[in-house]
Order: C-alpha cells, then sequence, then structure tokens
C-alpha cells in the first residue's frame, strides 16, 4: 500500500479523500492549516494508525518521504479566497512550487485539485479541456483563478523539465456533507437559510447556472484521475454536466426542506461568470467515469447531514 500525502485534507473535499483512501488501506498523510479547513471533519479518522496529521502551511517548503501526493491545499470559497488575497495566490503558486519540488526529490506522482475556475467567465458552453478561458487577470476572482492557472503551468512546465508524474484535475462545483455551515457557497448557503427559515440570498437575478457535483462521484474520479498510466497528464474536467439556474437550485432547496423561507435578491459580485457546465466527454473516455448521483438525490443528503450540524 502506498505512503499519500493529503495537502487540504482537513477541508471539504481533502477529508473525504482521507477517509476513501484510508478504506483502500493506504498510509495517510494530512496537511493542512486550519484556514478553512477543520479537526471536526477528521476526527472520525483519528482513532485510525494509518492516519496521521500534520499542521503546516504548504507556502512554507515541506520534507516528507511519500508515493503519492494530491495537492487540495487552497480555500475555494470566493469569501474565503478573496479573506486574503494574496495568501490565495501564495497558496497556489508557492504551494504548488514547494509540492512539486517535494515530489521531484521522492519521485512521487502528483495531482493538482485545479478548477473550472480556469475558465473564467466562459464564452465557449459547456467547457471543454480544449478551452483557454476568459480571465480577468486584475479582478476580486483573481487571487484564486490566476492563482490556479499560474499552478497548472507549474505542474506543466515539471512535467517537461523534470519529467515527474503530474495528473491535472479540473474540478467544477461540488458539494455535500462537510462543507462549512458559513462558508458561503451557494449549496451550504441555501441550504442552512432554508433550514433556519432566514431569507434565501440569490445574487444577481439568479439567471447565471453552474453544474452541481456531489462529493462521492467528484471523489471517485479524482482517485481514478491519481492512477491512470504515468504519461497521462489530463488537464481533466470532473464534474456534473446537470445545469441549473440559482433559481432553480433555489426552489430545489426549497422543496426538499419544506421550508418556508422567501427569496431575497442582492447585487451579483464582480465577474461572477454567468454560466458553467463541464464538457466530460475526456473523463468519460480516460477515466470510465461519470457522475452517478443525481442533484436531488445529493442535495438530500447534502440536507440531511445540515441538519444535524444546525439549529433552526
Ligand atoms: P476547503 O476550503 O473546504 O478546503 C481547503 C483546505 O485547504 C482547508 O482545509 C484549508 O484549511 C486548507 N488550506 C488552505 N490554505 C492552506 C495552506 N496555505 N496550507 C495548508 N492548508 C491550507 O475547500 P474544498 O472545497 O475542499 O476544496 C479543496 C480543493 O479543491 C481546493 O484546492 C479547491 O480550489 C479545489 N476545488 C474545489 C471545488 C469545489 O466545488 N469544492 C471546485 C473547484 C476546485
Ligand atoms: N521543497 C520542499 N520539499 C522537498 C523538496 C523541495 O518543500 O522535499 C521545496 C523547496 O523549498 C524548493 C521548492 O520545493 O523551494 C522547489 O524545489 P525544486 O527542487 O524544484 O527547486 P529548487 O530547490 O532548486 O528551488
Ligand atoms: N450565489 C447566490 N447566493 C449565495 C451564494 C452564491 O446566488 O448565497 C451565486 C453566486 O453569485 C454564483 C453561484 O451562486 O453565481 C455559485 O456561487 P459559489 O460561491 O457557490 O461558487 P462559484 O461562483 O465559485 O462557482
Amino acid at each position: 500500500m502506498a505512503k499519500i500525502l493529503v495537502t487540504g485534507g482537513a477541508g471539504f473535499l481533502g477529508s473525504h479523500l482521507c477517509e476513501r483512501l484510508l478504506d483502500a488501506d493506504h498510509d495517510v498523510l494530512c496537511v493542512d492549516n486550519y484556514f478553512t479547513g477543520s479537526k471536526r471533519n477528521i476526527e472520525h479518522l483519528l482513532q485510525n494508525p494509518r492516519f496521521e496529521v500534520m499542521r503546516h502551511d504548504v507556502t512554507f517548503p515541506l520534507y516528507v518521504e511519500v508515493d503519492q501526493i494530491y495537492n487540495l491545499a487552497c480555500p475555494a470559497s470566493p469569501v474565503h479566497y478573496q479573506f486574503d488575497p494574496v495568501q490565495t495566490t501564495k497558496t497556489s503558486v508557492h504551494g504548488a512550487i514547494n509540492m512539486l519540488g517535494l515530489a521531484k526529490r521522492v519521485k512521487a506522482r502528483i495531482l493538482q485539485a485545479s478548477t473550472s475556475e480556469v475558465y473564467g467567465d466562459p464564452e465557449v458552453h459547456p467547457q471543454p479541456e480544449s478551452y483557454w478561458g476568459r480571465v480577468n487577470t486584475i479582478g476580486i476572482r483573481s487571487c484564486y483563478d490566476e492563482g490556479k492557472r499560474c499552478a497548472e503551468t507549474l505542474f506543466f512546465d515539471y512535467w517537461r523539465q523534470h519529467k515527474l508524474e503530474i495528473k491535472v484535475m479540473r474540478i467544477f462545483n461540488t458539494y455535500g456533507p462537510r462543507m462549512h455551515p458559513s462558508d458561503g457557497r451557494v449549496v451550504s448557503n441555501f441550504i442552512v437559510q432554508a433550514l433556519k427559515g432566514e431569507p434565501i440570498t440569490i445574487y444577481g437575478e439568479g439567471s447565471q447556472t453552474r453544474s452541481f457535483c456531489y462529493v462521492d462521484d467528484l471523489i471517485e474520479g479524482m482517485i481514478r484521475l491519481m492512477n491512470t498510466p504515468a504519461d497521462f497528464t489530463g488537464p481533466v474536467n470532473i464534474g456534473n454536466p446537470g445545469e441549473f439556474t440559482m433559481l432553480q437550485l433555489a426552489e430545489r432547496v426549497i422543496a426538499l426542506t419544506g421550508s418556508k423561507s422567501e427569496l431575497v435578491f442582492h447585487p451579483l459580485p464582480q465577474d461572477d461568470p454567468k454560466q458553467r457546465r463541464p464538457d466530460i466527454s475526456l473523463a468519460r473516455e480516460v477515466l470510465d467515469w461519470e457522475p452517478t448521483i443525481a442533484l436531488d438525490q445529493g442535495l438530500q443528503k447534502t440536507i440531511d447531514y445540515f441538519r444535524k450540524v444546525v439549529k433552526a
């Protein structure tokens, strides 16, 4: 079995990944600075002797011995990545350099959690991996988008220059249990608001679209990508092509929670992408992967989770 490093392992996706890797009998080293993650996300794993946790910020060098690296460390919600935007860019760029340097020294295979945000506010719809994107370099989302774009560049240059085994995954909006209740992302916001009977906050007119993937599907795709043949680098889109407007999402959340919450409209944040939907042909072909959990089904599981953590 492999010794696997998961950076950002105490976060939403990272904690699910650690769990799945431990279930497959791997040794897992979780590295996190707890900026947006929490010990609560991983406390159920602490009894496992193959699980180890280290508080560490990936913008600083890290010397450990591992076989594989999943680089997930980075705040993902606009509210959090805009809180300290300089640190966000540093996390993506310096974090990538350090993890790539580590991968080079120990000859580990390394996967980067990139994002659909590399496509910016896209003019090509749905987005295939070949689309170069439309990102504002100087806007409030740029710290995240450009940081992730630069990390992709670093991954491909370490691959070309140092022959590293890299895998680049472009993750589209993912939701599920262990999203932080005050994370600020739309699915957690709407569910928490609905359960508390508070107004549901629609930004803009709510006509912008996103495609929502349930976390279990996403993690399955991530592990399949890591285990593809050495000559396959990606980038690969992983997401659910089911596309919904924010008004449709609000309507589904209200129906599934039975909430009496009303809708309120807030200004649309700057540079908010108008549409987003993955073309997953490549994932289907190379990973034999596609999502299996429909929006209503995934929302129900997420609502069940939030009922336990949110007090009305
Ligand atoms: P999250 O905020 O729950 O998790 C990120 C984790 O990284 C947290 O535990 C946080 O404390 C940690 N972290 C942040 N900066 C760090 C640093 N400098 N050093 C060490 N740890 C640090 O977010 P998530 O949804 O789990 O996202 C995980 C990864 O997937 C991120 O890289 C994100 O960009 C990417 N991604 C997620 C989505 C999504 O919809 N969830 C979409 C696209 C990409
Ligand atoms: N690095 C690390 N752990 C290691 C090896 C390297 O964190 O096990 C960091 C190191 O601090 C360096 C970065 O990764 O700044 C890039 O390493 P690389 O060997 O590619 O470049 P160099 O050391 O020449 O800058
Ligand atoms: N959004 C919304 N209400 C909220 C939070 C978000 O209408 O309470 C909108 C937001 O403007 C965006 C979409 O939902 O158009 C998805 O936002 P999120 O922050 O979840 O992800 P991202 O914009 O990074 O895709």
